[in-house]
């Protein structure tokens, strides 16, 4: 039977061996002239050109929510690409697809928003699905950083947003206690991933993003490409720019910039809203759009039957979700940059 290795350089999709055996893929080392190459379970491929001395070492990461399909089509691409021989890869890279079962049902998780359970926080949650594939997903990355550990290594977890939003493609860029300094030149290559706006944490969380940068010393982002469609109906010219810039940095071509252009706007978060009682609802009357601005003292929300009014002008809503777990964040509220 020939390996799972030769069924994807004879052009089956690591995409759709990772739905085919969601729960599990057996291991598997091949080592060929120009690369190793290494699949470590389901959805979990890394890639180790052999003959080239990078400095750089990625994680690519999608499908932490499984309906998510925009970036998953962009890596499924890449791959094909990559093992066709059309593409090249120049710096070890890991290539997750972070929840196959969620991506087979088509919804964002399965038991718990894996994107909650990172930095250990599965140890704290009910064991199901997903705390299962936080510590497998941990685990490998701890591997990766430690088998690369002089790299640069910088983690790139693609996601699309449920709600429309006023900037359409943006990115997180996680709290880490170690980093120095903001880097930005990775914030101008979010600018060349097409994200209008950069969103910058300023506490730790349980996020995939956050998990790296500060257990594995990574420059990462959560990186929001624009809205959910289903698998196949991707407006691909709305990916575009990202699948380009994606497939110029895995190949070596990309161009680093100092610094993102003056049109890039910044948003610090303000507060994170804490669901505290089953009752929370937002007061707002027509849908809003992530980082819909409001005016000073709007009535914003309504928990344990207590009006939240915001504190000052023009602070952005993103993420408003009423339907997460009490002790959950059911939204972030922004400030926005005004001269930096
Ligand atoms: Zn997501």
């Amino acid at each position: 039977m020939p390996s799972i290795i030769e069924k994807l350089y004879k052009g089956s999709s690591f995409l759709e061996l990772t739905k085919e055996n969601e729960s599990r893929l057996p291991s598997e080392k091949d080592i060929r002239k120009n690369y190793t190459l290494e699949i470590l379970g389901t959805g979990l491929l890394k890639i180790i050109p052999n003959n080239v001395d990078s400095s750089h070492a990625y994680i690519i990461s999608t499908a932490i929510h499984g309906n998510e399909t925009a970036p998953i089509e962009i890596v499924d691409g890449i791959l094909k690409d990559f093992f066709k021989g059309s593409l090249q890869i120049c710096a070890p890279t890991l290539f997750i697809f972070g929840s196959p079962k969620s991506m087979n049902i088509q919804k964002r998780f399965v038991d718990f928003n894996l994107n909650r359970l990172f930095a250990g926080a599965w140890r704290n949650t009910k064991p199901c699905y997903e705390t299962t594939r936080a510590e497998e997903l941990e685990k490998v990355c701890y591997d990766f950083r430690n088998e690369f550990n002089k790299h640069q290594l910088a983690h790139y977890d693609l996601h699309t947003a449920i709600k429309p939003s006023k900037h359409e493609k943006f990115a997180i860029y996680p709290f880490a206690i170690e980093r120095a300094k903001v880097s930005e030149t990775q914030i101008a290559f979010m600018e060349d991933l097409g994200c209008e706006a950069v969103l910058f944490s300023k506490s730790k969380s349980t996020t995939f993003s956050c998990f790296s940068a500060n257990e594995l010393r990574a420059e990462s982002f959560t990186v929001e490409l624009g809205k959910v469609w289903p698998f196949g109906k991707n407006p691909t010219e709305n990916f575009k720019k990202a699948d380009d810039t994606l497939r110029s940095l895995l190949s070596g071509h990309y161009v680093t910039r100092e610094k993102p252009s003056e049109s890039l706007i910044k948003y610090d978060v303000h507060s994170s809203i804490i669901k505290q009682g089953s009752n929370f609802k937002f007061l707002y009357t027509k849908d809003v759009d992530n980082f819909e601005s409001f005016a000073k003292d709007t009535p914003l929300y309504e928990d344990n039957g207590k009006i939240y009014k915001t504190e000052e002008d023009e602070l952005a809503l993103i993420f408003p979700n009423t339907d997460v777990e009490i002790g959950q964040r059911a939204g972030l509220l922004l400030r926005r940059r005004r001269n930096d």
